[in-house]
């Protein structure tokens, strides 16, 4: 069974007045789970990279029976420990923007055979670890555009990111992109664990991480959908998912173009 959600689309289906009792009940619910898993998240975050980046650095302040070859080694864990601080702190200072309001977007002409390469050179070394087969779909013209490239690539990169983490060593991950005057269409189709029918709903809340095992023995935050669900819609966009639980997913960027300034 395939279930598709998108903000738009999940309210469409109600009538407004049931609408608003569903969504006050579930959020408040909701907000005193989600406090615990963000300071569990947050806990997780920034003590367990600055932990090893401490004991690291100590042992090379030390210098104690290591010679160049572990050195070198030491200072590219202390290096990768300090790239996942950055992104957790960057997520969390871009949600606290989000929250009040002043998340802006900058929409600039953008050359999109670059945007794309940019993502790519992102992605591709994470789907090579994995050995996931990367398969990109682009149009053969690839037009300039209006958007916030650095917002878009972080969205893409989420997307992209996600379908790796999330698949299986040997699955395949799908990039489909359409492109006209009036839209940017891009699908991030993967083989992987899928989501079960009644997380789809959540996917894009904050802090939200299933309970599957397959997904809690990745490194994640939970906050890249729902920040990538507010720099879409900020581009007067729309992002969607559907899944299969064990088949795969695939989310859906549909970003207009048309009158764009
Ligand atoms: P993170 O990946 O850091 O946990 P995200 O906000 O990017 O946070 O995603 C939220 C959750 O949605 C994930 O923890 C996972 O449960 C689910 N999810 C996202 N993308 C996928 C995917 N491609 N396949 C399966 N589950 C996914």
């Amino acid at each position: 069974r395939v279930i598709r959600v998108s903000r738009q689309g999940m309210q469409s289906t109600q009538r407004p007045g049931q609408i608003w009792c569903l969504r006050d009940v579930t959020q408040q619910k909701l907000s005193d789970k989600m406090r615990d898993q963000f300071i569990d998240t947050a806990t997780h975050e920034l003590r367990t990279p600055l932990s090893n980046i401490k004991a690291y650095a100590e042992t090379l302040v030390t210098g104690d029976a290591i010679d160049v070859e572990q050195q070198k080694e030491f200072c590219n864990i202390i290096n990768s420990e300090v790239t996942r601080l950055a992104r957790f702190v960057d997520d969390l200072l871009s949600i606290s923007s989000m929250e009040m309001g002043s998340l802006s977007i900058d929409r600039q002409k953008v050359d999109t055979a670059r945007l794309f390469s940019e993502v790519f050179e992102k992605v591709e070394p994470l789907m090579q670890q994995k050995q996931i087969a990367f398969i990109k779909e682009l149009p053969e013209k690839l037009t300039e555009i209006k958007l916030d490239k650095d917002k878009i690539v972080a969205v893409l990169v989420n997307l992209l990111g996600n379908a790796a983490k999330y698949t299986p060593a040997g699955g395949h991950v799908t990039l489909r992109v359409k492109l006209d005057q009036r839209s940017l269409e891009v699908a991030v189709v993967d083989t992987g664990v899928g989501i079960a029918a009644e997380e789809l709903p959540k996917v894009f809340d904050k802090f939200f991480r299933s309970a599957d095992e397959r997904v809690q023995e990745e490194v994640g935050t939970g906050l890249g959908l729902s920040l990538a669900q507010e720099i879409v819609e900020m581009h007067g966009g729309e992002i969607s998912v559907e899944s299969v639980l064990n088949q795969g997913s695939t989310f859906l960027v549909t970003i207009p173009l048309e009158g764009a300034t």
